[in-house]
């Protein structure tokens, strides 16, 4: 029974290098790595041992003889991305090229000592390469009580697949050299400056915080939000626990077709019921339960063939929900069908093909997708009633009635204090991770995930995008180019304490967690604080370790 990856691939590679016979592609070190919406084994190649299943930390392996009904498409989806061939391939024992760990040369002036801002996937992927090395030291600094950036406040909590990397970032967390400096603001309760004097480097791992706006009349009005200031509300990110999300509407529109329109629209159609058994926080479950929503329109502003969205969550996001065309967008798909050469877009648009008329009754909450409508203008008095749209081969303006309209046209990252910042990508002016300023080096300044390539890809992409910058920086430790730390590293505690007393530590993430499983029962995976003070209430009451250990702890720090 060849094994099948699905739907909450998350990318990292961690199944390929497990792989005893490089049968699982495209590898980190293959071109196409990077844009892949996933990765495929090749179900003649393999030999069935498993190994790829327990490397895969969101649990998206599965033998084939295992797979759920609404998996089954994805043993198709496996076998396509490689040539046909007649029967069964020999076993081999060939094995991925794997990825070098940087070589840290011991020197002079301490261990290398990392302080790395942001706690999300990029964050911990950095800390996990930087500390196979015995003796670094690594401090991840987050300025939320709680860690994990968009694995906690981002992926939906109908996804928990997808979360069970947390499992993975819980385990470097207990790495020797790790140490965890939660609820920290870097940039306002300590500077750049101050950072790099505690240590070797800083590595900003921060992600795209923002979003990218739409410039139309309109937006800004009563109704209007964008789509993951809506993903961060019903996953409890602290910010946004207050956000007015109306659902008394019959329409919601979404203007943009990538996976972050596609989470929203799925949670806002999908039985409360079945989200109550999730992570979702507690103010949104009970929105949706009083929701008058009946139809979710996603809007792309081109055709079916560049839709944004991949493959995996058409394929999930169909399986789970009832999603429609209006007859105008089935031609289109047609069209586009005939036309298209490409193998992923084929295989998007033949799911699109068979998808439901809008024109039928609707009987339950639903998702139509749209296409070729360009937004114009948001309309409403004192608040939103609809959207305004050019299409696309008409002259005709569409106008489509709604009580929300939500934008998801993509994040944004914004400038760190400290360092440069480039406007038009939004992003860290790097190379390989190193910043540049001014056409140089900014010495002891790193970048890694989205703030240094922009917001694309999946979680475990930061991986390898991670892994490169920790090459480089390790190189330019190794050459002498990163002065020593100005303070020792017992200071650092003593340091963060004085500027924010309400420092939490590992122990404190540990607190919370627990206590968060705690009130959850057992038919949800956590209830989770969404306000600063309970979750800083809730790491006070963490178990100090004995003396003599916390002792043995300062004196290797
Ligand atoms: P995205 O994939 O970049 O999609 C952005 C969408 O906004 C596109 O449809 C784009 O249309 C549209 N758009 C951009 N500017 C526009 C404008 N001025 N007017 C109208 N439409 C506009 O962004 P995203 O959905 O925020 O996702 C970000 C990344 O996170 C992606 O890599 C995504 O795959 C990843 N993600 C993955 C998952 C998952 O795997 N489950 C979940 C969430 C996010 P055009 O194509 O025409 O520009």
């Amino acid at each position: 029974m060849p094994h099948v990856i699905t739907q909450s691939c998350c990318s990292d590679g961690s199944c390929v290098y497990a792989c005893p016979v490089n049968c699982i592609h495209p590898s980190p070190d293959e071109p196409g790595f990077a844009t892949a919406e996933m990765l495929y084994i090749d179900p003649d190649a393999c030999v069935d041992c498993g190994a790829c299943v327990s490397a895969c930390p969101v649990g998206a392996i599965s033998a084939d003889s295992r797979l759920e009904p609404e998996q089954l498409p994805f043993v198709e989806l496996n076998a396509a991305f490689y040539p046909k061939r007649e029967g069964k391939l020999p076993p081999t024992s060939k094995l991925a090229p794997v990825l070098d760990a940087p070589l840290v040369h011991t020197r002079r002036g301490g261990p290398l000592t990392v302080a790395i801002v942001g706690s999300g996937p990029a964050a911990m992927y950095a800390a996990d390469e930087l500390l196979t090395q015995p003796g670094v030291r690594v401090n991840v600094f987050e300025k939320l009580p709680t860690p994990y950036g968009l694995v906690r406040a981002g992926v939906a909590p109908d996804h928990q697949k997808t979360k069970q990397v947390t499992a993975l970032f819980d385990r470097i967390v207990g790495l020797p050299g790790f140490g965890f400096y939660l609820n920290v603001d870097i940039g306002t309760d300590i500077t750049h400056d101050e950072l790099l004097a505690h240590h070797h480097a800083v590595l900003y791992a921060v992600g795209a915080p923002d979003d990218r706006r739409l410039d139309i009349d309109g937006i800004g009005l009563p109704g209007t939000a964008t789509a993951t200031e809506v993903v961060a509300w019903y996953n409890g990110h602290p910010d946004f626990a207050d956000l007015s999300v109306d659902l008394s509407g019959e329409r919601v529109v979404i203007i943009g077709n990538g996976n972050v329109a596609l989470d929203v629209a799925r949670i806002l159609t999908t039985d409360p019921d079945v989200l109550a058994h999730t992570d979702i926080a507690d103010h949104a479950l009970d929105a949706l339960r009083d929701s008058r929503v009946q139809e979710v329109v996603i809007a792309a502003r081109r055709g079916p063939a560049a839709s944004a969205f991949t493959l995996p969550e058409l394929i999930g996001l169909t399986s789970a929900c009832e999603v429609v065309l209006n007859p105008v967008d089935k031609e289109r798909v047609l069209a586009d069908l005939a036309e298209s050469t490409d193998a992923l877009t084929r295989n998007k648009l033949e799911i699109l093909s068979k998808l439901g008329d809008a024109g039928t009754p609707i009987t339950r909450p639903r998702i139509r997708l749209a296409y070729h409508l360009t937004p114009r203008r948001v309309v409403g008095e004192s608040r939103v009633t609809g959207v305004e749209f050019t299409s696309a081969g008409a002259d005709d303006v569409v106008g489509v009635p709604a009580g929300l309209v939500l934008t998801s046209i993509g994040y944004r990252g914004k400038p760190i204090r400290g360092l440069p910042f480039d406007e038009a990508a939004a992003v860290v002016p790097n190379d390989g991770g190193r910043v540049i300023d001014a056409g140089a080096p900014q010495r002891g300044s790193y970048v890694a995930g989205w703030i240094k390539r922009g917001p694309t890809g999946f979680i475990g992409t930061n991986k390898s995008c991670a892994a490169e910058t920790v090459h480089n920086l390790v190189a330019d430790y190794n050459e002498g180019l990163l002065a020593d730390p100005a303070h020792k590293t017992s200071a650092l505690q003593r340091f963060v304490r004085g500027r924010q007393p309400a420092m939490i530590d590992a122990d404190g993430w540990r607190a919370i967690d627990d206590a968060e499983v705690a009130r959850a029962g057992d038919d949800r995976p956590r209830v989770k604080f969404t306000a600063v003070p309970e979750m800083v209430d809730a790491a006070a009451g963490a178990a100090r370790p004995p003396v003599h250990q916390r002792l043995l702890a300062g004196l290797r720090r």
